[in-house]
């Protein structure tokens, strides 16, 4: 399989723009660009009940429901430019120093990569 390209870095903001979350905004907290998914925070929360078991050591690790941030694919995501605030689509520019900008199509500004 080919490599695929994001147009998303961790940390950037997005806006989910299809299913349950639809509407939602936040931070990416991870990429999986093999996979096409992202983990967006506080979108696509499930809840995993632990139960209580044995540890190493001897003794009892608690139970509990323990909430999480399950990928989702990145069609259903758009980038939010930080200077036009609003979600959109970018394009690629290369900079004579060699490193790729990204650029908001609707403001033509870079977008800039967190970290
Ligand atoms: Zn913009």
């Amino acid at each position: 399989m080919t490599q695929r390209k994001l147009n998303l870095r961790t940390g950037d903001t997005v806006r989910v723009i299809a299913g349950n979350d639809a509407g939602a905004q936040g931070r990416i907290l991870r990429a999986i660009p093999a996979r096409g998914l992202v983990v967006v925070q506080e979108v696509n929360m499930r809840k995993h009940h632990k139960r209580p078991a044995a540890n190493a050591r001897g003794g009892i690790t608690e139970g509990g429901i323990v909430t999480y941030e399950e990928p989702i694919r990145v069609s259903n995501v758009m980038l939010v430019c930080p200077h036009c605030d609003e979600p959109t689509r970018v394009r690629r520019r290369h900079d004579a120093d060699g490193t790729i900008e990204r650029i908001c199509k609707r403001c033509d500004n870079p977008i800039p990569t967190a970290g």
